[in-house]
């Protein structure tokens, strides 16, 4: 017998039929003979409605507090779930993700799983019970319940199919696995048989909401045998391998992200210790930061560009204002008004050239590229925001990715 790990997202548990549909392809697995544990995110918007709400109420929305009112989201889900499994016949329990025992670290609206106490779980699985799991929440050490950021119920599914040892993990969701670019935005974008796990992490911390970055960077440390389907076709999905070979193409997807800010400070003093300075006081104030450029344009005083996510962006501001006299800093200049297209392909590794296609394939468009940055199996260029649709279907176009 196997143990199979199934998570559904938002969309897919969205009112009574959705739920049924689920509970039914649940139950079918559960009568093939496997043990399953399922995952669950609140139902469809729910998750935005509660933001909205507190935002009404408060502002700044208090973490803690705001941590307790999400929780509440999925906990409607897994109760639902619960009880349309066994109005199929078959033995389910549900369980908060406190309940589960998922511990996290003590910090609120992006806490980091630390450990899974299984024990709990076994023992419905002994009883020969469906459990389900609600997403995206933890409680920490003293009891605090905490969420795990945005899509974060993928890392709670992999999370636990690491924990229990788990023979598969399945994330059933709204499109048929990882597309070469976003369906949303490129319908000829098609669906990968099959995707690397450093491509899967490279295209989810580049914006491929598809999977939370830290489901793949998890499901890649542990090396979770993962794969990602749609809840509402029984067709299948896109499966996540440790070297995918689609390797006559240099460039497996196309991603993008708008939410982005960036930040440039003007002027710094060219001296050993000014980033550190800069950073340090960013990093103090709890801010992510992701591409981070330095040119000399003149002797002795740098410039140095860096993007955060938009709600970062007036935190990243104070911070560079902070230090703004120790690193002598001129100016500090903030702008919400751009995007991050990125290419992303373990091919592209020992194929020179494929950065230049990319920003000839921009230019056609007349698209100015504002920053650079690269690694072995991605390329990324920050744009204004208002081209990111055209950018995002010139790459699919210039890769010739809409082709198998
Ligand atoms: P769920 O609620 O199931 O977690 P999400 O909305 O978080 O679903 O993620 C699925 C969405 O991710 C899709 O509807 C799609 O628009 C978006 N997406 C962005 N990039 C990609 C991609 N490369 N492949 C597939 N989906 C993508
Ligand atoms: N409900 C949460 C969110 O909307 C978690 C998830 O969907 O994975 O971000
Ligand atoms: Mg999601």
């Amino acid at each position: 017998m196997s143990l199979i790990v199934q998570k559904f997202g938002g969309t897919s548990v969205a009112g009574p039929d959705r739920i049924k549909h689920v509970a039914k392809r649940i139950v079918a697995t559960r009568r093939a003979g496997h043990q399953v544990v399922v995952v669950v995110s609140a139902p469809g918007d729910m998750t935005d409605e509660l933001i909205g709400m507190a935002r009404q109420i408060a502002d700044p929305v208090p973490a803690r507090e705001l941590d307790v009112l999400l929780s509440t989201g999925e906990q409607v889900s897994i109760a639902l779930l619960a009880m349309a499994i066994l109005a199929e016949g078959a033995e389910a329990i549900s369980l908060t993700g406190a309940q589960a025992q998922i511990k996290t670290e003590h910090v609120h609206t992006r806490a980091r799983i630390v450990a899974v106490n299984r024990s709990r779980i076994d023992r419905e699985l002994a009883a020969g019970r469906i459990v389900i799991v609600a997403g995206f929440q933890g409680i920490t050490d003293d009891e605090e319940i905490t969420t795990l950021g945005r899509g974060g119920s993928d890392t709670t599914a992999v999370a636990l199919a690491s924990a229990l040892g788990a023979d598969l993990c399945q994330i059933y969701t709204d499109v048929e696995g990882v597309f070469s670019a976003d369906p949303r935005l490129v319908p000829e974008a098609r669906r990968l048989q099959e995707i690397s796990y450093d491509e899967l992490l490279e295209m989810a911390s580049s914006g491929a909401l598809v999977v939370q970055t830290r489901a793949a960077e998890m499901a890649m440390q542990h090396r979770v045998r993962l794969e990602v389907r749609s809840s509402f076709v029984d067709r299948e999905g896109t499966v996540v391998t440790d070297s995918a070979f689609e390797r006559q193409k240099l460039v497996t997807g196309v991603t993008h992200d708008t939410n982005v800010a960036k930040i440039t400070v003007t002027g710094v003093g060219d001296r050993p210790g000014t980033a550190h300075t800069l950073f340090r006081a960013v990093a103090g104030r709890q801010v992510n930061v992701n591409l981070i450029i330095q040119s000399v344009p003149r002797t002795e005083r740098a410039d140095i560009s860096f993007t955060v996510a938009k709600a970062d962006m007036l935190a990243a501001v104070e911070a560079a204002r902070s230090v703004a006299a120790a690193i002598g800093a001129e100016e500090i200049l903030a702008d919400d008004q751009v995007a991050m297209v990125s290419i992303v392909g373990a091919g592209m590794i020992s194929n020179p050239g494929v950065a230049a296609r990319m920003f000839g394939a921009l230019a056609a468009q007349k698209i100015n590229i504002q920053l650079i940055a690269t690694s072995e199996i991605k390329v990324s260029c920050v744009i204004p925001a208002g081209d990111v649709t055209a950018a995002v279907r010139a790459l699919h176009k210039e890769f010739v990715l809409d082709r198998t």
